[in-house]
């Protein structure tokens, strides 16, 4: 028996993860919970999954969902960033299940490493602002780190049994997007909307706007490098807009090995909470007479600016990926709302970088006080797009 919390219980991998543990209760079992705003789905988790501690956004939160409780065992019921770091060291918790987005998934991924948990990481946002760190944590406390990513978790199944040193390259797909055919001049004028409706993958609203515009494949780069420990020239992408293959590892010899599978991501879910075991998870087998092509090429880098920023933001190094990773937060939440075009997303990252001179970053108090800067340094250069 496996005993989880799920950090961001309510969204997109939260409800994933929970229809998997609901699949095999024989093997999961729920310790905390912890959502944003949404109550309603909180409640009804609380009465499937029975977890010992809950948590929500703030106080007031925490005093409405009191009053909302279903009958049976009461949870202890936490609010803010005391109630994700309680979830996450919960004595009697083996894994954490970092699924909530952005840096605010950095402090109680960082808590569960240190109170020697097994980590399942979604929260890509984690190891781009702080991969070092991170890392060097997992080696310290001596847990396991298992990439809940899709493109992550085809490397880590492709790699398994393999010698780093005999790694040539590594080949991370992506769909390209809902713009992958729209041309640079139209993208100008895109829509909230349409930005939100990715083709492939049902997802958070910050990860799809962050696929269209192609700087998750950028956070990715970024996270693949720090999670299989490879030079970042090692690290290819390839856009495969069928999502059927979920990323490659080439070898020394020639030798290629991927994994394969209907994108959906209960399959990645599932082997980071039962590695090395597999677990039914419902997915749609794979029918690979029924699919006319799988077709690759390279993605056009003045066209998904992110995607080259990531590559920028990486070669600075240091504390420059973090101050992408705010700029790009405060940017798509711009987006969302309505504030910036499409295109002013890369805008705001490049200006809010040009503004940034990398410097080290040797503690996670280090990276929050960094992505504070960031965050401020964006919101005051909006106006300015
Ligand atoms: P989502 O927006 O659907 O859900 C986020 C969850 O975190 C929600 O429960 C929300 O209430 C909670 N949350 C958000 N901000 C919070 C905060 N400041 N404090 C406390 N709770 C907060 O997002 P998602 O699509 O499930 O993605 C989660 C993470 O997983 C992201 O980092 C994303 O990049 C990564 N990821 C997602 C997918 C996917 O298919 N959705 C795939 C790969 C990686
Ligand atoms: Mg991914």
């Amino acid at each position: 028996m496996k005993k989880l919390t799920v950090l961001g219980s309510t969204g997109s991998i939260g409800v994933s993860t929970l229809e998997i543990v609901a699949a095999h209760p024989d093997r999961f079992e729920v310790v905390a919970l912890t959502a944003g705003r949404n109550l309603d789905l909180l409640v009804q988790q609380i009465s499937a999954f029975r977890p010992k501690l809950v948590s929500v956004l703030d106080n007031d939160l925490a005093a409405a969902l009191k009053k909302m409780l279903p009958p049976g065992p009461v949870p202890e019921i936490m609010a803010g960033v005391d109630g994700l770091i309680g979830a996450a060291i919960h004595p009697d918790t083996e894994m954490v299940v970092a699924a909530i987005v952005g840096a605010a998934g950095l402090l109680p991924t960082a808590s569960a490493i240190r109170a020697g948990k097994d980590i399942a990481l979604a929260n890509k946002e984690t190891l781009v602002t702080a991969g070092h760190l991170f890392m060097e944590e997992v080696a310290k406390a001596g847990v396991k780190l298992y990439p809940v990513d899709s493109e992550h978790s085809a490397v880590f199944q492709s790699i398994e049994g393999h010698r780093s040193e005999d790694i040539e390259k590594i080949i991370l797909t992506a769909s390209g997007g809902p713009f992958l055919n729209t041309p640079l001049e139209q993208l100008k004028k895109v829509t909230v909307a349409d930005a939100l409706n990715h083709p492939n993958w049902s997802m958070g609203r910050k990860i799809t706007i962050d696929s269209a515009s192609m700087m998750n494949k950028g956070l990715e780069v970024i996270e693949a490098r720090w999670l299989f420990d490879v030079d970042p020239v090692k690290i290819d992408v390839n856009i495969h807009p069928q999502s059927i293959i979920h990323s490659m590892v080439e070898y020394v010899d020639g030798c290629v090995i991927a994994q394969l599978g209907t994108p959906d991501m209960k399959a990645p879910i599932a082997y980071a909470l039962s590695y090395p075991e597999r677990v039914s998870t419902g997915v749609k087998p794979l029918d690979l007479t029924q699919l006319s092509a799988l077709t690759f090429f390279k993605p056009d880098l003045e066209k998904f600016r992110c995607l080259q920023l990531a590559y920028d933001a990486m070669a600075a190094g240091e504390s420059m990926p973090a101050v992408m990773n705010a700029a790009n937060e405060v940017a798509v939440e711009a987006f969302l709302n309505g504030k910036i075009p499409f295109l002013g997303i890369s805008e705001l990252i490049v200006r809010t970088m040009d503004s940034h001179t990398a410097h080290q970053l040797s503690s996670i108090e280090e990276v929050l006080s960094v992505d504070a800067w960031g965050r401020a340094k964006a919101c005051e250069l909006l106006p300015t797009l």
